[in-house]
């Protein structure tokens, strides 16, 4: 381990309740109510981010050999926009709003109705292991900027980036801020806590797991939920062009994202040439194969590595792009396997990871059907094709948020809501979604004292006849 990160270790169980209760005290001294106060730990989290970049560089390398160039992009200047953005914006989305007509009648004027921006108080982060770092502090930024006071748990199967965590939470309020390393116990004993709001992202597994558990205490949870996202390509679809864009999206990360497609729901008589496209763009971006590349991250771990592996010893498909791996570094290949069953495992587990399956239909009915077959809810989907055909993708299938003609680039700005729909996630973030997410919207209305005579209607005893509805 780079000399300065600390070795991960794991919090001890014990210490959690009053981890919990210590952030529930600093919520009730009201501080974080204050926007200034709110502002500064934005601040500091942003310089604690920049003064950090080293280790957050060095630790992602260790954890997942995540490029400089990814890591920089995708983790560390995105919080720093988010943190940016949030300061900008934050005195604006916390002020009260007034609520006029229509929704308050003329009758109701004098009321003064208006929605207060109240933060939810003290909630749980729990983040997952593919962007460690931007996964866990970007919904942090939301937290801070709602005025919550927050308890992190980071993925334990990236402890480096784990401990960076600590090290840029430790330039923040301490009691208001504190983070719980560990995995599976440790979360557990979190959940014994009462929360605010938990906001989880990871696997539907774990967040069915979460959301049960919470329900006990009536806790509200944010999901921020697993993929299997179709890609649909048509004969009007510029093939050279979805293909490196779909590769593309199996790149990054190695295909550790939630968001890359799963399979590609692709016309029959075009598959041939979406094959030879893809091994183009392949080789355009790996000319010597993808292993040699300093720029592909591996896959996290020895169980994540052999879980894809998995897939494709299982599945009947043919390999038609990549299929190389090596246990020694886990690395495998962004490979794509043509497949002719719906049932295939490439089809019905998420990979996440850099492999996907490509699945020919007769035409766009069918790939709907397909598709809506595999997963009714998607946290996303692409669609290459016409205008109409794009169209169409949209009204007959849902999903979190959707790209057409790219993969992904629905959520490549930091400022836009994200979030899934059905079993891929329940609420959103980013920008002023993340204000809203952690905030209260409580309506006020002030019944002035001169107002007496037009409510004397409301007094028993009753008269019918003043009634007017
Ligand atoms: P995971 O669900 O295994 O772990 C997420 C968090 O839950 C970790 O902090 C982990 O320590 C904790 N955890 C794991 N098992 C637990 C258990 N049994 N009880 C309590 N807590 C537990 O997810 P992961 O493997 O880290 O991430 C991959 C998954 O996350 C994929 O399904 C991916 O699609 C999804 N994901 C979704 C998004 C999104 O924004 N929708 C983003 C990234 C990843």
């Amino acid at each position: 381990m780079a000399a300065d990160i600390p070795a991960f270790e794991a919090t001890a169980l014990e210490a959690i309740p009053q981890i919990a209760s210590t952030a529930r005290g600093a919520f009730r001294t009201h501080r974080t109510k204050n926007m200034q106060w709110r502002q500064v730990q934005l601040r500091k989290l942003y310089w604690a981010i920049e003064d950090y970049t080293p280790q957050i560089l060095a630790a992602l390398k260790q954890d997942l050999r995540k490029s400089d160039f990814e890591a920089t992009l995708m983790e560390i200047d995105w919080l720093k926009k988010d943190c940016l953005f949030m300061l900008d914006n934050m005195e604006r989305y916390a002020k009260d709003e007034k609520l006029r007509a229509p929704e308050v009648p003329w009758t109701f004027s004098f009321m003064n109705f208006r929605t207060r921006k109240e933060p939810m108080g003290t909630v749980l982060i729990i983040g997952p292991y593919n962007f460690p770092v931007q996964l866990l502090l970007a919904p942090f930024v939301g937290a801070i900027a709602a005025g919550c006071t927050a308890v992190l748990k980071p993925s334990e199967l990236t402890p480096a980036s784990a401990m960076v965590v600590n090290l840029i939470i430790s330039r923040l309020d301490p009691t208001a801020f504190q983070v719980v390393n560990g995995g599976i116990a440790e979360t557990n004993a979190l959940m014994e806590e009462k929360w605010d709001k938990i906001f989880f992202t990871g696997s539907t597994t774990v967040g069915t797991i979460i959301t049960k558990k919470a329900a006990e205490t009536l806790t509200p949870v944010v999901l921020e939920l697993g993929g299997r996202n179709p890609a649909f390509i048509t004969k009007n679809a510029n093939l050279a062009l979805a293909a490196r864009r779909l590769l593309w999206g199996k790149t990054v990360n190695s295909g550790q994202v939630c968001l890359s497609q799963n399979y590609v729901l692709i016309d029959k008589d075009i598959v041939q040439p979406f094959i030879e496209a893809l091994n183009k763009a392949y080789k355009g971006m790996f000319p010597n194969g993808a292993k040699a590349s300093p720029d592909l991250a591996r896959i996290v771990n020895q169980r994540h590595f052999h879980r894809i592996k998995k897939m494709l010893d299982e599945t009947d498909g043919k390999i038609v792009m990549g299929g190389g791996m090596d246990e020694s570094e886990n690395f495998i290949e962004p490979t794509a396997v043509l497949v002719s069953s719906v049932k295939d495992s490439m089809m019905q587990e998420e990979s996440f990871g850099p492999i996907f399956s490509i699945y020919p239909v007769n035409s766009l009915d069918e790939a709907l059907n397909v598709a809506n077959l595999v997963h009714r809810t998607p946290l996303s989907l692409f669609s290459f094709g016409s205008k109409a055909e794009n169209q169409r993708v949209l009204n007959e299938m849902t999903s979190g948020g959707a790209t057409l003609n790219d993969a992904f680039s629905h959520a490549s700005i930091n400022t836009v809501p994200f979030g899934g729909v059905g079993d891929s996630g329940w609420g959103a973030y980013h920008g002023k979604a993340s204000f809203d997410c952690f905030s209260h919207f409580r309506t006020i209305s002030e019944t002035p004292a001169w107002a007496e005579k037009l409510m004397a209607v409301r007094y028993m005893p009753f008269d019918m006849g003043k009634l007017r509805i």
